[in-house]
């Protein structure tokens, strides 16, 4: 697609906090520097501390400092950003932005476009926008877009309240729900390996494949998050998003075209194809763990139980196991297995597809065994596609070995990786939704997540489970150990 560079005014609520500060003014400086930004943009930063201009372009500037690009003067970058103390609650405060926001429009001609991002806690998220749209904040005459920040919602009842409050001042069409997962370069390669290669859709099914396994595990603890963490837990933390959010791209069936709509379409069908379980069913499709004391390059670390913020009896999950099955003709049969924890023994966010066996080894009598064919993906932190095959050994007999293939992204020569954000933010900008969440996918997968937490929340379990810097409990490989199956080692 030919993009014009978009011309905005970006209005960030929370722009002193971490997300803004790590993330978005990082990204905003690679659109710049990669000429997706023309001149035409002005950033409003608005928080609570009372800051100067000054002030707010020196934590722009900090914020970019590893670059230290020799073609770029910081100072330009720095001085479309803007900042406005604000608190969400006081509406003099929006009718003020307003009048800041059209004075800017008019200075850097951004044709009365307006992109609010909502990088604060979500409790926030329902009251900015209900006053954003009674002060006249929306009332613009370009386009007007909404970026929303992870979590939405804590299960359907709250998200659906959320929707509600936010649909009031936005349409859905306008709203961009962010899952940073879907601006992964590797996640988004799903789509382009399946589609753009004669070689895989055809074996994309239940008559080729035996298995789909997609880990995103941490070596990581809660850290300094605990009191959110406890409240939350890895399965509404990853699995309702995240999780879900790669097993739909892997099972989708091929869009009639690459729009939005259409991928979104298929994506929906996959959620609503997920087979059914009820609250007694659980325990044979997730396993929950918690990680206890442990250690990792030979640091000892603390259970999570013991961290700031998290109460010392918690019953919340910092690993999820899952084995969802998808009920349609493509995929009867065939279990997508998830596994996300914090404390495993590996950062890795990577999707293996097992292929099936071959019907028989004719290399069995010279006592080699044929390892099956293997898809991996991976998204982080290595950004690799690799195939594993059998071919001949060297040696004098007609034998055979596992060989793999791989491209690294790495070493190509395009090997330039935008960050998740980078790329977000330039497909809002220009008004491409693909790569974010429909309220319907919101839906569908927090009514599929609610049967498990409501489950567990009944069900105390044995907590601490699993050691710090191992693979997750035993229960993880049960899991997949009752089909034949086993997890392709971290
Ligand atoms: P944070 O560091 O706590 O920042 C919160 C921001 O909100 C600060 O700029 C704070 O500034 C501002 N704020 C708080 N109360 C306010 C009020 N009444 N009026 C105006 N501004 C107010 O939070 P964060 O980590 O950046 O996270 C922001 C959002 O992104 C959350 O929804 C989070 O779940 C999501 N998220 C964050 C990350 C991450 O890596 N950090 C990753 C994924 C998702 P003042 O104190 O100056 O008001």
């Amino acid at each position: 697609m030919t993009y014009h560079t978009p011309k905005a005014v970006i209005i960030i609520f929370g722009a002193t906090g971490d997300l803004a500060n790590r993330k978005l003014y990082p990204s905003l400086y690679r659109l710049y520097r990669n000429g997706k930004l023309s001149e035409n943009f002005a950033v409003i930063g608005v928080a609570r501390r009372p800051l100067t201009n000054e002030d707010f372009r020196n934590n722009i500037k900090k914020s970019i400092e590893e670059f230290n690009d020799p073609h770029i003067n910081p100072d330009d970058f720095a001085s479309h950003f803007h900042y406005n103390p604000f608190d969400v609650q006081d509406l003099t405060h929006y009718q003020k932005l307003n009048a800041f926001i059209n004075e800017l429009d008019e200075k850097h001609e951004t044709d009365g476009n307006r992109l609010f991002y909502l990088a604060m806690a979500p409790n926030f998220f329902g009251t900015i926008a209900a006053n954003l749209k009674s002060q006249g904040v929306t009332n613009n005459t370009g386009w007007t877009r909404l970026i929303i920040e992870k979590p939405f919602g804590h299960n359907f009842e709250t998200a659906q309240q959320l929707n509600n409050q936010i649909r009031h001042a936005f349409d859905e069409d306008q709203i961009y729900r962010i899952d940073h997962y879907l601006g992964k370069d590797m996640i988004q390669n799903i789509e382009v390996v399946r589609f753009a290669n004669a070689l895989f859709e055809p074996l994309w099914n239940n008559h080729y494949i035996s298995n789909i396994q997609v880990t995103s595990s941490e070596t990581l603890g809660v850290e300094e998050r605990g009191r959110y963490y406890d409240e939350s837990g890895a399965l509404r933390d990853m699995v309702q998003n995240h999780m879900l959010q790669m097993v739909s791209l892997l099972a989708m069936e091929p869009p009639a075209r690459l729009n939005p709509d259409d991928i979104r379409y298929e994506k929906i069908k996959v959620l609503r194809s997920l087979k059914e379980i009820n609250e007694n069913d659980v325990d044979q499709y997730f396993v929950r763990g918690q990680y206890d004391r442990g250690e990792i390059n030979g640091k000892e670390l603390d259970a999570y139980r013991e961290s700031n913020g998290v109460d010392p009896d918690s019953n919340t999950e910092t690993y999820v196991a899952a084995k969802f099955m998808i009920d349609n003709f493509r995929w009867a049969g065939v279990p997508f297995y998830v596994r996300t924890g914090k404390r495993m023994a590996k950062k890795s966010t990577e999707i293996v597809i097992q292929f099936k066996d071959l019907p028989i080894n004719l290399y069995k009598e010279k006592g080699d065994t044929i390892d099956p064919n293997l898809l991996v993906i991976q998204a982080h932190p290595d950004e690799k596609i690799t195939l594993h095959l059998n071919a001949k050994k060297g040696d004098y007999d007609t034998t055979s070995k596992p060989i793999t293939m791989y491209y690294d992204k790495k070493h190509a020569e395009d090997s330039y990786t935008p960050e998740a954000y980078e790329v977000l933010l330039n497909d809002c900008l220009h008004g491409d939704s693909t790569n974010f969440v429909h309220w319907d996918e919101v839906a569908l997968s927090w009514k599929y997540i609610d049967i498990i937490s409501n489950a567990w929340e009944g069900n105390k379990a044995a907590f601490p489970n699993y050691t710090s810097g191992t693979c997750g409990p035993k229960a993880g490989d049960e899991l997949l150990g009752a089909n034949g199956h086993h997890w392709w080692k971290l």
